[in-house]
């Protein structure tokens, strides 16, 4: 008996175990039955690996648990499906159905991603120049196999409707049916089961194509509470003390970092010379700090709150942050990006030079520049900001590309390709490792000449300001250790790789002897616990912005700087 038929003049060049059959049509039962076998079958691949490296599952029990697991995604899968099951809905919904687990299972086959809420605003956020990068013949190929052939034979099924009151008890009975099975397998390993999933949190997020949906769920129904409404005003008491006489104003460039791990900076130890330029200015490294989150769109928002990472995950209304209240306070700010993905709200309200609007002979190609773009221009760009502000002082935000993979090796002129061979593909896991480790220290290579040739263009100014520059990471990134790269792990089970990203601060003279802020002192933090929390309250310390949401206990330069 064929599980369905097709069109009999038609020839399926891919049967999914389908044999031709009556011009009757098939069953929509069996075309989900099918569908998502497949899904549970091939989509699942990477939890089915995954709970295969388990060691308390190497054993016959260990099999019967897979087996159970099977049936309980596949209930889940089905019962969705039977409710979509209508005439015009089923083939759309598993077309649906069947790309999202395809992409979701090659991402997280090759990167060791799993698939959260997180994950989902970045992948929304992304851009296309971005999803330049992580388009490949591999990808092309396992979407294909996956979704698409599938998909394919899900349009050319030729299903048999009945009328909507008989579609609609065998939609419910097939629910019913699906749920059962569920149910009943869990039960069956229902101890297991609650242990495995304790021990290995990760592992919830690899159930694909569930997942996705219920990431994008959460997307839709819980920021409501949150993110509507206007962005509430912050550190309206903001002011900057009179300067004192004879004093030069402050010109700071505060480099927002991306994906730059701390322990690859030669600076911080890394045994490999990556910090050659950094390390002949007499700048302060602190090595032990905690990123907020492990994404950018996590991580850049919390950066520039005044709130905890606890309290800005709980945070009930959104809030302005660093920027604005360094406006507020009386600067000249200017915020330049070169990244396509933007600030993430962070610079809203300040004026913004966006990534289109760079170019620099040498320094562009294909829509994109290497960082230094962001220095050129500069003097004209900053001479723009109103006078009365500038006469207070200038901060001027860099948002680099960075280190942003996982196309390293397109993050780097060809000068500061020194560790060779580098990967030069976006497929990792094709890579060796230490061709991942090589392009991405290329990155911080050049990352080194970016800060450096920034650093050279403030000394440049020290006649008439008092220059400094802070350069603090997003979040770090994993580099093939345990099999993960890229980040973006749910914070609480991402590996330490992914959430100590580098700070580092260079003082001119003139800056240290306004302020009393030594390049000694804040070096002799380089070891103590800090994380996104100390950022905030940073910097407006360092700029020494007087206003209540200023915490002096999380400022780590408050205790270097001198009382005014
Ligand atoms: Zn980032």
């Amino acid at each position: 008996m064929p599980l369905f038929s097709r069109r009999p003049s038609a020839s399926a060049p891919f049967a999914l175990g389908l044999a031709g059959g009556p011009a009757r049509g098939g069953s929509p039962a069996r075309l989900i039955f099918l569908a998502t076998f497949w899904m549970v079958a091939l989509g699942n691949w990477p939890l089915w690996e995954q709970l295969a490296r388990l060691p308390e599952l190497a054993n016959w029990r260990g099999v019967a648990f897979g087996l159970a697991f099977a049936v309980i995604i596949g209930g889940g899968i089905a019962l969705l499906l039977a409710l979509l099951a209508w005439r015009f809905a089923l083939k759309p919904a598993l077309t649906l159905f069947l790309l999202a687990a395809a992409f979701g299972a090659y991402f997280m086959h090759t990167y060791g991603v799993v698939i959260d809420r997180s994950m989902m605003v970045n992948t929304l956020s992304t851009d296309s120049r971005e999803v330049r990068d992580l388009l490949s013949w591999r990808m092309a190929l396992v979407v294909g196999v996956l979704g698409l052939l599938p998909a394919v034979a899900v349009w050319r099924a030729r299903l048999a409707w009945p009328g909507w009151p008989r579609q609609l008890l065998r939609n419910l009975g097939l629910a019913l049916l699906s749920l059962a099975l569920a149910v009943g397998a869990l039960m069956l390993v229902f101890q297991d089961f609650a242990s495995v999933m304790r021990n290995h949190t990760q592992l919830r997020y690899l159930i694909n194509p569930l997942n996705s949906f219920y990431a994008l769920a959460t997307l839709v129904w819980e920021p409501g509470k949150r993110e509507r409404g206007p962005v509430q005003p912050l550190g309206e008491d903001a002011r900057l003390p009179a300067l004192p006489p004879g004093a030069k104003p402050p010109l700071v460039v505060l480099v927002l970092g991306e994906t730059a791990r701390a322990d690859h900076f030669a600076l911080n130890g890394y045994p490999r010379p990556t910090t050659p330029e950094l390390e002949k200015l007499g700048v302060a490294s602190l090595r032990n700090v905690w990123s907020c989150g492990t994404n950018t769109a996590a991580s850049v928002p919390c950066m520039f709150s005044p709130l905890s990472r606890g309290d800005f995950e709980n945070r009930k209304t959104d809030t302005e942050g660093l920027a604005d209240v360094l406006q507020r306070a009386g600067y000249a700010v200017l915020w330049i990006d070169n990244q396509a993905g933007g600030c993430k709200g962070v610079c809203q309200r300040v004026p913004t030079v966006r990534y289109h609007e760079l170019n620099a002979p040498g320094l562009c190609s294909d829509g994109e520049c290497f960082d230094e773009v962001m220095l050129h221009g500069l003097q004209a760009r900053i001479d723009q900001l109103p006078a009365e502000r500038r006469a207070r002082g200038v901060v001027v935000f860099m948002h680099q590309m960075g280190s942003h993979g996982p196309a390293y090796y397109k993050r780097t002129p060809p000068q500061f390709k020194r560790f060779m061979p580098e990967c030069a593909s976006n497929a990792l896991q094709q890579c060796g490792r230490q061709e991942v480790v090589n392009a991405f220290d290329n990155t911080i290579l050049y990352t080194d000449h970016f800060l450096a040739s920034v650093i050279g263009w403030l000394q440049q100014h020290e006649d008439h300001w008092a220059p400094a520059m802070s350069y603090a990471s997003d979040h770090g990134e994993s580099l093939g250790e345990n099999g993960l790269y890229l980040h973006g792990l749910p914070y609480g089970i991402a590996p330490d790789e992914q959430k100590r990203p580098a700070w580092i601060t260079w003082l001119s003279p003139g800056f240290q002897a306004e302020t009393g802020i030594t390049t000694a002192c804040v070096q002799a933090k380089q070891d103590e616990e800090f994380s996104h929390d100390n950022y905030f309250h940073s910097m407006l310390g360092l700029l020494g912005v007087q206003t209540r949401v200023h915490e002096a206990p999380l400022d780590i330069f408050a205790s270097c700087r001198k009382p005014r």
